[in-house]
């Protein structure tokens, strides 16, 4: 099995996955926001802020690249995994390396947290403006290269929100 086999793309809203983590594009105060983020603590109850809460007073937030985890709390997903991606600037302050540190950290945060199925959403490309094209590029290479080092992980899933970012993926990934 190659790595590309393991990679799935669905259109569609993430808090209706069942894998064993849902990726959240969450923001630096992870006490949660707009776009993904609401759906996910909406959908996912009052025990996802809670345990963000208890990160927070322990870690103090999470920075641009790095990533989190927390309970699923009422999600059909056990976890979400909690990563901030980067505000795009114009490509000022590396933020192509940094929305790839977010999905490496967040499979690293799988794996260690004996996850096989990871469903992941288009991080930046809402509130946060990163090029659609370019971030669905970062998004499928980055995960491509780290499934083909490891084979802990399963499966993993792209979960688009709107046609724009679903077209891109079907073209990158056929
Ligand atoms: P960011 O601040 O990282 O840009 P957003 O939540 O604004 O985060 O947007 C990230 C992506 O998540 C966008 O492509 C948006 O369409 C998508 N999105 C919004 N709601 C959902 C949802 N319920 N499931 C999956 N993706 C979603």
């Amino acid at each position: 099995m190659t790595s590309k086999d393991k990679i799935e793309l669905l259109k569609g809203d993430i808090t209706k996955i069942k894998t064993d983590a849902i990726v959240n594009a969450a923001n630096s105060s992870l006490m949660g926001g707009g776009g993904v983020d609401g759906a996910i603590h909406c959908a996912g109850g009052p025990a996802i802020l809670e345990a963000c809460r208890k990160i927070v007073a322990k870690q103090g937030g999470c920075k641009t690249g790095e990533a989190v985890i927390t309970t699923g709390g009422n999600l059909p997903a056990k976890f979400v995994i909690h990563t901030v991606g980067p505000v795009w600037n114009g490509s000022k302050y590396d933020e192509e390396n940094k929305l790839a540190n977010c999905y490496k950290n967040s499979l690293r945060l799988a794996i260690n947290n004996h996850c096989k199925t990871i469903a992941f959403p288009n991080i930046s490309t809402g509130i946060y403006h990163f090029p659609k094209k370019d971030a669905a590029q970062i998004a499928i290479e980055t995960v491509v290269d780290f499934l083909a080092q490891t084979d802990e992980i399963e499966k993993v899933i792209f979960v688009c929100f709107d046609d724009e970012n679903y077209g891109l993926y079907e073209k990158l990934i056929q």
